[in-house]
């Protein structure tokens, strides 16, 4: 049998307790005769407990020391888990990001993959031991420092040395059961979705639900490599995320879409696979700008160059009697005070009335690759909103997606008019929520 790369996250290793719950899950895993490779995110809280550390110290804590203190979380973990492993009877080997040969670029805090050279964790296991490996860090090809690469990174180091690795599947084990077609914490009548594409996946993780790095979805699509998510605390079947192809046909032991298998079931396409939701963004308007060619291009290049990545942008029609038209654009509420000191220089060049901030705003989006094939999706979407009384203040889609943005305080209404208008509830109770903070 092949190789299974498993990532644990901090919840599901929180305790000594939960460590040595994972540890069976892992020697069960290994004695069922696959070759094992674990990835562990750090214990619990201990990665924000870490940054609270840097900052007492430091308020301004260089990103290379950071890095390497907020490695040392994953190091415990590894560690501890092998010597939990060790206990049951089994080889564990542990291995920092650097020693499973996790190369990255030289960005302190966001480093990317540009490499993996597995050589260690291979004959680890070829030696017949389990490989633990530290998630969330590399080495920096050029510098040769440690690098870490962005919060819930674990995910990528998984799915990066799965790929390297050749293996069969990347489970990624949390607290949560699978992907939900919508948060179970708002709506309550949630379903657990068997089998999506990373391209729906994508949309999700990129519109705010909490399943998965989104750049891990993005690496596993680039490789084809499947993901399993599933509940380190369950033993439920969890939530596959493949090709689109494989994505409606469902076979619930192996995961595997194939044609020929008997126990293959083609699933009626859903149209709407999932509601996702995001209260991170805020929305500012840029009121009163001339109508002349080039304004908006200043407004965005001044974003641009200070480095705010923006989402939504809506310019509306000039009044005819001003020419004056509000342009209006959303961004993540970390870079809101950058983007505002960054328009306010602008205000003589372009000659804008004033600036408008809110972050009391969020972001609700349906996703589901059937809405490519089924006309009248927004007019449901749309309706089910003014029917719980919910308006809408800024519009966007792609192909698979249709996002609005609405009052935070009108998010948990918008959410579950989305979710009953599609059909997505189901009437068994499902979504058990078992650790903390979800991840
Ligand atoms: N421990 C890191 C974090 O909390 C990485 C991870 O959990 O994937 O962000
Ligand atoms: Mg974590």
């Amino acid at each position: 049998m092949g190789i299974v790369v498993q990532k644990y996250g901090g919840s599901s290793v929180a305790d000594a307790t939960s460590v040595k719950r994972v540890a069976q899950r892992i020697v069960a895993t290994r004695k069922a005769g696959h070759d094992v490779v674990v990835v562990v995110s750090a214990m619990g809280d201990t990665t924000d407990e870490l940054i609270d550390l840097a900052n007492e110290v430091s308020p301004l804590p260089t990103a290379r020391e950071l890095d390497m203190l907020l490695t040392a979380g994953e190091r415990i973990s590894m560690a501890v888990l092998a010597m939990a492993i060790g206990n049951l009877g089994q080889e564990a080997r542990s291995f920092t990001g650097s020693q499973a040969g996790v190369i990255t670029d030289a960005e302190h805090g966001r480093a990317k993959i540009i490499d993996v050279t597995p050589g260690r964790i291979q004959k680890a296991l070829e030696e017949g031991a389990i490989a633990i490996v530290a998630g969330f860090q590399g080495v920096s090809q050029t510098t040769k420092d440690i690098t870490t690469l962005g919060r819930g990174g674990s995910d990528t180091t998984a799915v990066a040395l799965a790929t390297a690795l050749g293996a069969d599947v990347c489970e990624i084990y949390s607290d949560v059961d699978g992907i939900f077609t919508a948060d179970p914490r708002i709506v309550s009548d949630a379903r657990q979705i068997p089998r999506i594409s990373y391209e729906e996946t994508l949309e999700m993780a990129a519109n705010g639900a909490k399943i998965l790095h989104l750049r891990c979805v993005e690496y596993a699509r680039r490789n084809d490599m499947p993901i399993h998510v599933r509940s380190s605390f369950s033993d439920k079947p969890g939530t596959w995320v493949v090709k689109a192809e494989d994505a409606n046909t469902f076979n619930s032991s192996t995961g595997s879409g194939d044609a020929s298998d008997s126990e293959e079931r083609p699933m009626e396409q859903a149209i709407i696979s999932g509601v996702a939701h995001d209260r991170s963004e805020a929305k500012v308007t840029v009121v009163g700008v001339p109508d002349k060619v080039g304004y908006a291009g200043s407004i965005l290049r001044a974003l641009g160059d200070a480095q705010i990545n923006i989402d939504m942008i809506v310019q509306n029609v000039s009044a005819a009697t001003t020419a004056l038209t509000d342009i209006s654009f959303t961004l993540p509420h970390t870079d809101g005070q950058r983007a505002m000191t960054a328009l306010a220089r602008l205000k003589d060049e372009v000659g804008f009335e004033r600036l408008q901030y809110n972050d009391s705003v969020g972001k609700v989006s349906i996703v589901g690759a059937g809405m490519r094939s089924a006309p009248g999706i927004t007019a449901t979407f749309f309706e089910a909103l003014a029917d719980a009384g919910v308006n809408i203040e800024m519009i966007s889609t792609s192909e698979i997606r249709i996002s609005v943005v609405v009052a935070e305080n009108q998010v948990d209404a918008a959410v579950n008019a989305a979710h009953a208008a599609f059909e997505l509830g189901t009437d068994e109770v499902e979504a058990v929520v078992y650790g903390g903070t979800g991840r």
